[in-house]
């Protein structure tokens, strides 16, 4: 119930605007958040991959309505790949990118243009890159675009949400592709998607079952240790190497869980989001944790 309210929230421009205005957000942001710049970004991923890990690069931002704010996040993008080229980290490092943030809602061949220049700009890099999912309305544009790009950067990979009752099809279809399967974080209709928790959980079994049985490689992106485990039984049973499949986990949240699976010999990829539009991220965060809110309130209260 507060999850949903959380999430129509991080949709109102009012509320954005008296959230971001309140002088001691920014510390729990920072909690999240990796910084405001490219430095700051790339200080955090020096620092992860010192320790064993691995990073998905997030450039905040997303829902851009104009050609100019999309070419800006472009922009932004190819400046932080530049700047992780001479790390020399490889497939260790790759970038995350929101379609809307490049020019989805607009038009297509934008966000397919501005997608291709990132990819290009990683492949310099030697980092990869993967399309997060956004809500149910652009999946089938996102595939279709994961699909023009795949034609030329075969290792563009692409998240899954496990609640819509599609993507289990999805995940046949993407069965030889780097797939990043999460729950999914945005508040969807139950024409569409799972509403409960122990179905979402259930769905999200059965996606992985498809993907550890295919070829790909599977990205296990969940903080949940029920599901971390199943994953573990399942890559098992499909005799897989541990270097064929990897779990992922948000920047600032279970940071222990990160290492420890690290230092068993897991590949394990943090998602490290940076730059000044934090909003809706950090709204989708709440949302997915009252603790969180607390944490919130309790800075709000000065401590
Ligand atoms: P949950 O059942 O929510 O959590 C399991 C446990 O993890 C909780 O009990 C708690 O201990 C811990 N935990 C979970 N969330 C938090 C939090 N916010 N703060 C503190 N502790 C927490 N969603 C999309 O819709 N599209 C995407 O492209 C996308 N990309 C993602 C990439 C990565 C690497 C990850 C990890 C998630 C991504 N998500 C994306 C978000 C995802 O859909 C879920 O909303 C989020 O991961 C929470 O679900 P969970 O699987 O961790 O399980």
């Amino acid at each position: 119930m507060l999850g949903s309210t959380l999430l129509a929230v991080s949709r109102n421009p009012l509320a954005r605007k008296a959230v971001t205005a309140l002088p001691p957000t920014r510390r729990v942001v920072d909690r999240f958040v990796a910084g405001e710049a490219t430095a700051d970004a790339v200080a955090t991923v020096e620092r992860l991959t010192r320790s064993g890990l691995m990073v998905t690069i997030d450039h905040l931002g997303e829902e851009v309505r104009d050609t100019d704010a999309a070419v800006t996040t472009t922009k932004a993008y190819v400046e932080l790949l530049d700047a992780l080229a001479p790390l020399g980290l490889g497939h260790r490092a790759e970038v995350s990118v929101k379609l809307s943030a490049v020019g989805q809602a607009l038009d297509d061949s934008m966000a397919l243009e501005h997608a291709r220049e990132i990819c290009e700009a990683a492949l310099g890099a030697g980092a990869t890159v993967t399309l997060d999912m956004e809500d149910h309305t652009t999946v089938d544009s996102t595939l279709g675009i994961l699909r023009d790009l795949r034609a030329d950067f075969s290792d563009v990979g692409v998240a899954i949400q496990a609640y819509l009752f599609r993507s289990e099809a999805d995940c046949h279809d993407l069965r030889d592709s780097r797939v990043r399967l999460v729950k999914g974080a945005y508040r969807e209709p139950a024409s569409v998607a799972h509403q409960k928790k122990n179905d979402v959980d259930l769905a999200y079994v059965r996606c992985l079952k498809v993907l550890m049985a295919g070829t790909g490689h599977p990205m296990v992106a969940t903080h949940d240790d029920r599901l971390i485990s199943i994953a573990e039984l399942l890559a098992d049973r499909h005799e897989r190497a541990r270097d064929t499949y990897e779990y992922q986990m948000l920047y600032g949240i279970r940071t222990d869980k990160q290492q420890a699976l690290a230092n068993s010999g897991a590949l394990v990829r943090v998602y490290v989001p940076y730059g000044d539009d934090w909003y809706g991220y950090f709204m989708r965060r709440l949302a997915e944790r009252p603790a969180n809110v607390a944490f919130f309130l309790r800075s709000l209260g000065g401590k």
